[in-house]
């Protein structure tokens, strides 16, 4: 069963496993003397650190996804602003924007392709309930 959640389409390179993979994260944490306490969202993103909890193959969170239409586009969006800031050095607060942008359109590349799935579905499933709010179709 393919990964449709939080490892959304992510499987090993290496061994094929789809689970449980070490993700290096980011958080923030509520740190007393004595230790943590609960942790707030946890973050990652294509660039992050992954280990296959099977094999130790180590990679980033990208090499992970088979090449599907959707994570070549995702990895042009990633690669596209991380060449950005290569040639274009910005301050720290500017950078971080510029990388939950990065985050936010690969979001929304997801929800992109998840409607189109759904879409290409109920075309197969012979369009008994048009959708006539949507207003792209062009037949008239
Ligand atoms: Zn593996």
């Amino acid at each position: 069963m393919p990964n449709e959640n939080c490892l959304n389409g992510m499987k090993c390179p290496e061994c094929g496993s789809e689970a449980p993979f070490r993700i290096a994260a980011s958080s923030w944490f509520k740190v007393f003397d004595d230790g943590t306490d609960s942790h707030e969202d946890v973050e990652w993103d294509e660039d992050s650190c992954c280990e296959c909890w099977d094999c130790h193959f180590s990679g980033k969170v990208a090499d992970f996804r088979p090449p599907t239409l959707e994570n070549k586009v995702q990895r042009a969006v990633a690669n596209g602003i991380g060449q950005f800031l290569l040639h274009n050095p910005l301050p720290q607060a500017e950078h971080d924007t510029l990388k939950k942008v990065s985050s936010a359109i690969q979001m929304q590349v997801t929800v992109l392709f998840q409607k189109e799935e759904r879409d290409g579905r109920q075309e197969d499933d012979g369009g008994e309930t048009p959708d006539h709010d949507g207003g792209s179709e062009e037949a008239t």
